[in-house]
């Protein structure tokens, strides 16, 4: 017998990533192993390398865009077989019979509510092991590269959209996108002009250059919003654009900032709101994969194999990435 070892990235101590051989074990029960073909490189990774969240336990490794194939599954795993192309996302399990469960609440499970890359480790390696209640199937018709930005940056925006209450009536590139594709007017806000013929391309109805002009302005002067998607991470930006929410327009907040101004006001003279949103399940990871090939929405992504991840995660965390940065094992 030889002992099979893979590559991981891990935060042995927050703040630095490390690379280290680890030992291929079998997935134990409800779990399966997954020979990891591309992971996304999200802001939320920083999470982990950080260490800003309460409870992480080191080492850790980060990473909840993850594709590849189950390559083995633990006992009492019933839905999934060796060979199936699986992604897991930022949703990484829930016990199943709290009381947030048993609402179908699953994102506010008491009990065992799993991230991943956080609760366990996740897809900055060759190799992973996942709760099978965390994975969804990947089609076919995308590749693995294709797929991983989707498990987290796009599921979000997807699933924000679908939940946001607003029918057809500003966003990421993967939010442009959906709700173009959805039906939506849809109105890309983003600094800079250069980004406006991209924003165009990918079915933009109206362009907002944030540097140049005042968003909140702009917005009211297309009638308003029926939803924002907020993506960004600074809470200024965040802030600045809730006047331009229509009547009972709501702002979606994907994005973490550490505090966001409201203005009470702005919230009750046009009966507006102000929402979280939590990315969702894998079932909504699948849907949202589903959507994709369907309609055609990709993620444009910049690729980066394995051993440069910590080059990759700086380069997502420099703000200069262009797109969503990519992990491919190779
Ligand atoms: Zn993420
Ligand atoms: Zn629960």
């Amino acid at each position: 017998m030889t002992t099979q070892t893979y590559r991981a990235f891990q935060v042995s101590q927050p703040g630095k990533l490390e690379l280290v051989q680890r030992t291929i074990t079998a997935p134990p029960p409800g779990k399966v192993r997954i020979r990891v073909e591309a992971c996304g490189v999200c802001h939320s990774d920083s999470v982990t390398v950080q260490n800003l969240f309460p409870g992480i336990t080191y080492p850790r490794v980060p990473g909840h865009e993850v594709v590849g194939r189950v390559d083995a599954v633990g006992d009492g795993v019933l839905a999934w077989k060796p060979g199936q192309r699986v992604g897991v996302g930022w949703h990484g399990g829930h016990c199943g019979y709290c009381d947030s469960c048993r609402r179908g609440d699953f994102f506010a499970c008491e009990i065992a509510h799993e991230i991943t890359g956080i609760s366990f480790d996740g897809g900055y390696a060759d190799y992973m092991i996942a709760p099978a209640i965390a994975l969804a199937l990947v089609p076919e018709d995308l590749s693995a590269v294709e797929a991983a930005p989707l498990m987290c940056a796009g599921i979000t925006t997807f699933n924000a959209l679908r939940n946001s209450g607003a029918r057809p009536g500003g966003l990421g590139h993967l939010g442009t996108q959906y709700a173009a594709k959805m039906g939506f007017k849809t109105v890309a806000i983003a600094r800079g002009a250069d980004k406006e013929p991209l924003a165009k391309q990918l079915g933009a109805w109206r362009y907002i250059d944030s540097q140049s002009q005042d968003p909140a302005a702009e917005l009211a002067k297309l009638g308003g919003a029926k939803v924002i998607l907020a993506t960004v991470t600074n809470g200024d930006a965040m802030s600045a654009v809730q006047g331009g929410l229509g009547v009972k327009g709501t702002l979606m907040v994907l994005g973490a900032p550490q505090s966001l101004t409201v203005s009470p006001l702005v919230l009750i003279s046009g009966s507006r709101s102000i929402k979280g949103w939590y990315s969702g399940t894998a079932m909504d990871s699948q849907e949202t994969l589903g959507f994709s090939v369907l309609s055609g929405v990709r993620s444009m992504n910049e690729v980066f194999p394995l051993e440069r991840a910590p080059e990759a995660y700086e380069r997502m965390m420099s703000g200069k990435a262009r797109f969503r940065v990519v992990l491919t094992t190779g």
